[in-house]
């Protein structure tokens, strides 16, 4: 059959499953756009089966939160955990709570995180949950009131042998710590169940900063294969979360350009890139839960309302804020504007057309399940920390989480050169369709 009937026919098949689940279908239809040509070529009919196979996860959870907010009023949320695959190890994958969360955004991203956590090498299944509750404007009790009952609800599907959820958009130390401290009431144990925990009581240092970090270093090592350095690079970065700010601290440290950060209000521009004293002052602000337009106003920073990033002109744009932010009138402005990279922080920030415009322009993608995978590398490192009871320094925990970032690099080398050029999104694809693919065969899964 040739591969593009085949690829249709595998997105039929995913469209039956789950007719409305348009996420998903973009996140599915992406793999099978790579992976599908590959086991044609070596006419592997299992592979094909195996990549149906992962078209449904194991398992869905969706449960009723019932809590008190502080005018003791009983609010109701829906709480999920979809966890996809254990073939490589337990579920594992973020927490997220955002009046966004269903069950098409939650299938999408538990089935790039089986993909993502198998880059890393570390034996981890996907997963990923979280609510459709907004913690913006709630007071630190209201949170921490619907973390106990949503953990409360969970307990009994998570465990450091079975499931270990972390955070996401929505779910930071803050959230980790409240989840955590319940898990430990309700279970009468302290154990793995969770990561992204304060090193104040089982986490591992360097966990808060990895996923941005990570991104860093991976791309040092895409400009290294092309000869190239990060020194003076000119770079947008969208988010003003975890992954961009520590993005846009590594950036710095790297001698790099900061020339932008964002959040769901508009775009804040710091024309002569920005510095660690200015971006501490916008950390400290945004740990209080202040908007951008607020930081914005009080240091008198250049502020653009309702404006993305990607008007600027840049070298790398740093996309770290959410899914399909980044759309074709935004790649079209940045391929006129000179940008060379695309990096990945947040999961599947590129729309579909925006990816075909980098494509036609000759512009590199890293994509987020290998970019931002450092995250998860390093939560897989709190699991090991806590098994053996015996914490790491943070030069320990850099130093694997490099060489992590590094070996990704070379898998998607490895499975993504043609002719010179390196597709890092087939590449990854590949890579981590065969390490799934390896063990759910052994199983005899097909
Ligand atoms: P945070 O909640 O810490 O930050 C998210 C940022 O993105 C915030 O600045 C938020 O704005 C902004 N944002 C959210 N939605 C929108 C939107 N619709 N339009 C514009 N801006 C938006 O999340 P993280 O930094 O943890 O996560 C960011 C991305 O990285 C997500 O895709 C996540 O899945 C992915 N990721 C995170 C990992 C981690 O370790 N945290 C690991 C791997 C991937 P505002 O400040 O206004 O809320």
């Amino acid at each position: 059959m040739p591969a593009d009937s085949a690829i249709r026919s595998f997105d039929d098949y995913v469209k039956t499953l789950y007719p409305d689940y348009d996420a998903f279908h973009q996140a599915t239809h992406d793999i099978a756009e790579d992976v599908i040509p590959y086991l044609l070529e070596s006419d592997d009919q299992e592979g094909i089966e195996i990549l149906k196979y992962l078209a449904q996860p194991d398992r869905v959870i969706d449960f009723r939160v019932d809590w008190r907010n502080d005018k003791n009023q009983t609010e109701t949320h829906r709480g999920f955990r979809v966890q996809y695959n254990n073939a490589l190890g337990p579920y594992k994958g973020g927490l997220r709570f955002s009046d966004s969360v269903d069950l098409n955004v939650l299938f999408f991203l538990g089935f790039e995180q089986c993909f993502k956590n198998a880059l890393t090498g570390l034996p981890l299944g996907g997963a990923k949950g979280g609510a459709n509750f907004n913690p913006h404007g709630r007071s630190d009790e209201e949170i921490r009131r619907f973390c106990q009952a949503f953990i409360t609800e969970l307990a009994r599907h998570i465990g450091p042998t079975t499931d270990i959820p972390a955070g996401d958009i929505g779910v930071g130390s803050r959230e980790i710590a409240f989840m955590f401290d319940h898990y430990k009431s309700i279970t009468g144990r302290f154990e793995s169940a969770l990561t992204g925990k304060s090193p104040a009581f089982g986490g591992s240092c360097g966990r808060q900063e990895a996923t941005g970090y990570g991104a860093v270093y991976f791309t040092k090592e895409i400009l290294a294969h092309h000869d190239d350095s990060l020194e003076g690079k000119r770079c947008c970065v969208s988010g003003s979360g975890n992954v961009a700010l520590h993005t846009a601290e590594k950036l710095i440290e790297q001698q790099a350009q900061v020339l932008t950060l964002s959040d769901r209000g508009g775009t804040a521009t710091f024309p002569d890139g920005l510095d660690q004293e200015t971006l501490a002052k916008v950390q400290r602000k945004k740990a209080q839960r202040q908007s951008l337009q607020e930081i914005c106003e009080k240091y008198d920073f250049e502020y653009h309302d309702e404006q993305k990033p990607w008007q600027q002109k840049c070298d790398i744009a740093f996309a770290c804020a959410t899914q399909n932010e980044l759309e074709k009138q935004d790649a079209q402005s940045l391929a006129d504007n000179g940008c060379r990279y695309v990096i990945e922080g947040a999961n599947m920030p590129n729309t579909d057309g925006a990816l075909k415009l980098f494509a036609e322009k000759g512009i590199v993608v890293a994509p987020g399940k290998a970019a931002n995978a450092g995250g998860v590398a390093v939560s897989g490192l709190e699991i090991s920390q806590n098994r053996a009871l015996m914490p790491w320094n943070i030069d320990r925990v850099d130093e694997e989480l490099r060489k992590i970032m590094k070996d990704i690099h070379k898998s998607c080398v490895k499975y993504g050169e043609q002719n010179g050029t390196v597709n890092y999104i087939k590449g990854a694809n590949i890579a981590a369709f065969k390490q799934l693919s390896e063990a759910m065969t052994l199983y005899g899964k097909v």
